[in-house]
């Protein structure tokens, strides 16, 4: 098997090249003449099925180490379309705590409508699971490092547990990325992923995707299809040029951050680090087993709580004050003002996300730089320094 850099450049690459092109040609063509296909072979960008979308997908099967993969218009589309495809009326799914916001609200709103109920397991405890499997169980869903406490569920248990119980496994490898977590190659039967944040990692585009055997994600493919949740192709262009410096640009995010996780965690004004580098990281052993980069992502709590977060923020320079994540920018978020808004401050408390905690998407910016900003924005909030008005251009 070749390196994940080879892969992220080649993998999937039509051979002969289309009209000897060395980068994949973008066909802005809605449509393509029809030669008696079935419904669901035409040529029709809706059904994924431009040169673009079909190499894209063979690249990220290749990444991921699975069978088979789609891309969709969002991470969200690609959530949409696994569970839609897996679940019916009447069904029942297991649900990992702490999830994307945007998968809460698909499970409480739109499936909770549909008759598809759920139940919330302790990703630490999987001793607790068997307990909570009911008859009409019929999937199991994690994500790999949750947001925004970055845990690490005990993800090899997982695998054990809907392989016993006969559930479909599923898995959101969002923020961890193949670079440091391949799920497929674990057991897991269906990866998701937000492309819009590490595998094209510019901040400029929507996208998602999904991998696992080629008849799983064939049934998605098909309820995608009917969804409408298509790429277009120039974003699939776009995604496509993203991936080629995936593994060298996570690999620089992740060092980064492990540089600024160990700052932080040993510095006066900060409360407490999270991030999988560090040994005081609640599941350390477990990342350095399984991940084979630690991640971009970390989050922190400043000791003066609340105000002392919205002063650090208002003092950072270089990182935007904004969602998302996984970009070459860096970006940096108040979980309980953003994502996590619609959680009373009980519910957010339970789950750690509390007022004071900041998110940080650390990004390509050269470490010693981003160190030196985070370093002086808590320096000057503890001064209680006056606010400086940025001047363009100033970083
Ligand atoms: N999964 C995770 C873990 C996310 O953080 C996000 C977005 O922030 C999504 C899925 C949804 O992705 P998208 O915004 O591309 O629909």
């Amino acid at each position: 098997m070749k390196q994940i850099e080879t892969k992220a450049l080649h993998a999937g690459s039509p051979r002969p090249r289309i009209g000897g092109a060395v980068v994949t040609p973008v066909f802005q063509s809605s449509t393509f003449e029809y030669h008696g296909e079935d419904y669901h072979d035409v040529g029709y960008m809706r059904l994924s099925n431009t040169p673009n979308h079909e190499v894209l997908a063979r690249r990220i099967a290749a990444l991921e180490e699975a069978e088979s993969a789609l891309v969709a218009a969002s991470g969200m589309a690609a959530i949409s379309g696994v569970l839609v495809s897996l679940l019916s009326a009447g069904d029942h799914v297991l649900v990992q705590d702490c999830l994307y916001g945007g998968t809460s609200g698909l499970l409480n709103n739109d499936l909770r409508r549909l008759g598809i109920t759920y139940d919330v397991l302790d990703p630490q405890a999987p001793g607790t699971w068997p307990a909570q499997v009911r008859e009409n169980t019929r999937a199991v869903y994690v994500e790999t490092l949750t947001n925004p406490l970055i845990q690490l569920a005990d993800l090899e248990s997982v695998v054990a547990f809907a392989r016993e119980h006969g559930l479909v496994s599923v898995i959101d490898n969002t923020f961890a990325s193949p670079v440091a977590f391949r799920p497929a190659a674990h057991g897991f039967d269906l990866v998701v992923e937000s492309c819009t944040k590490y595998l094209n990692g510019h901040n400029d585009l929507i996208a998602g995707c999904v991998a696992g055997s080629a008849e799983r994600v064939r049934k998605v493919k098909l309820a995608l299809d009917h969804l409408g949740g298509c790429l277009d192709s120039h974003a699939c262009f776009l995604l496509e040029r993203g991936l080629k410096t995936l593994a060298l640009r996570v690999r620089h995010q992740s060092a980064s951050a492990a540089r600024i996780a160990a700052e932080l965690s040993a510095h006066p004004a900060i409360a407490v680090v999270h991030h999988p580098s560090l040994p005081s990281y609640p599941q350390h052993r477990r990342a350095a087993r399984l991940l084979d980069t630690w991640g971009g992502m970390m989050s922190f709590e400043l000791k003066g709580g609340l105000e002392a977060a919205e002063a650090f923020l208002a003092r950072v320079r270089l990182p935007a004050v904004a969602a998302s994540l996984g970009g070459a920018e860096s970006l940096i978020v108040r979980p309980a003002a953003a994502v996590h808004s619609g959680l009373s401050p009980e519910e957010r408390g339970r789950s750690g996300v509390t007022d004071g905690l900041i998110r940080f998407s650390v990004g390509l910016e050269g470490t010693e730089d981003l160190l030196a900003d985070v370093l002086g924005a808590l320096r000057d909030t503890s001064r209680g320094a006056d606010l400086a008005a940025p001047e363009a251009g100033s970083e």
